[in-house]
């Protein structure tokens, strides 16, 4: 339920709401707006109660309304809150106007080649440093990640770059572990619906990329964002990686509407994942713009300085230049719809020392 109160409202007449709520069973929080104060309420209650507690919420003099929320997720539905959520890591905002760029090899691979990638990705412009240290790989007899070594190699190459990090967990008994290492936690693919490890996540306190299930609905999905902003955590960023469908031309089909739908039924920010969306280099890029024109916060992309001798996900991966070319194409389509880069190098310095002679 969103409880609405008058223009003005006072700190008693807050609290007054606050306690009918929790007298009935429900957990409030208080969002205090420039123009109005808007108070939400969580919980399973009785019914008829529920009907009777919203009468006398309504009837109150600077209550404006009391509405309920009947869709099966509530923390994250745009009812629940109208302004997009803006996530802060280190010094960049996800969900704002400007785009967030996250990049870096499917897996960690070895100290060279995670560094080698990281002053790649950083040059032209990535904001954070994408790679895997435990890896769910669909048969256990292929290469599995470095796990707590790939985690040391990240935050290398991340104080090599300055580039925060973004690292898959998918047990919970390592979310502690990844979460000192980690700015932003993964949830893959395959977990989606692991809703011990969303809940632990949430009590991480870490920002949260959830990927779309690959054969979940847009609705199952948001649930399961939910279960991340139920345990305090409303730092959830949502990823569109592409589904199942009967289409075997492509790894997965990205479904760039579910982009516009997320943001409409949410508040959280979307990015998107073109690389996993289609499994093949020479689509990644165009379908990075469009992603982008249609709407998503950002992307994040696999990108390897030799995607031939990649360990996993290769046929997917941009190659170091190719990421430059995406970021160059993205700058006219981010203007188009308002939105900017936060660190795109010019051309000129793009340019070797010898070539600027
Ligand atoms: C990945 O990002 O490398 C990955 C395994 O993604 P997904 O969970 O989308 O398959
Ligand atoms: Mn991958």
């Amino acid at each position: 339920m969103i409880v609405v109160l008058r223009y003005g409202a006072t700190d008693e007449e807050v609290q007054q709401v606050c306690k009918m709520l929790e007298e009935a069973g429900y957990k409030s929080a208080v969002w205090r707006g420039v123009e109005r104060t808007v108070i939400g309420a969580i919980g399973v209650i009785d019914e008829e109660l529920k009907t009777r507690l919203i009468e006398q919420i309504q009837s109150l003099p600077f209550v404006e309304n009391a509405i309920r929320i009947l869709k099966p997720y509530k923390l994250v539905s745009r009812e629940w809150k109208q302004e997009t959520t803006l996530i802060s890591v280190r010094d960049k905002i996800i969900g704002g106007e400007h785009l967030i760029i996250m990049a870096g090899p499917c897996s960690v691979e070895s100290r060279e080649q995670i560094l080698e990638t990281a002053k790649g990705v950083a040059q032209h412009g990535a904001d954070i440093l994408r790679g895997g240290a435990f890896k769910p790989r669909t048969s256990p007899h292929t290469f599995q990640g470095l796990g707590y070594e790939g985690l040391k190699l990240l935050k290398e190459a991340s104080e090599a770059t300055g580039l925060p990090i973004i690292t898959e967990v998918m047990d919970t008994r390592d979310v502690e572990i990844v979460s000192e290492y980690a700015d932003i936690l993964q949830i893959g693919t395959r977990n989606m619906q692991n809703f011990s490890l969303l809940r632990e996540a949430g009590q991480s306190g870490k920002p949260v990329l959830l990927k779309r299930g690959m054969s979940s609905t847009i609705e199952e999905w948001l649930q399961a964002a939910e279960y991340i902003c139920i345990e305090g955590n409303p730092n959830v960023i949502l990823c569109e990686r592409g589904i199942r469908t009967f289409e075997t031309y492509t790894r997965n089909t990205l479904d760039i509407s579910a982009i516009v739908a997320a943001k409409q039924l949410s508040h959280l920010p979307v990015v998107a994942d073109p690389s996993h969306g289609t499994g093949r280099r020479d689509m990644v890029i165009p379908m990075a713009l469009a992603a982008i024109a249609a709407g998503a916060d950002g992307l994040i992309l696999e990108v390897h300085p030799n995607p031939a001798k990649a360990l996993s996900d290769g046929a997917q991966s941009l190659t170091i230049q190719q990421f430059g070319e995406l970021m160059q194409r993205l700058e006219p389509i981010a203007a188009a719809v308002n939105r900017k880069l936060y660190n795109l190098p010019s051309k000129f310095e793009l340019l070797t020392a010898a070539e600027r002679h």
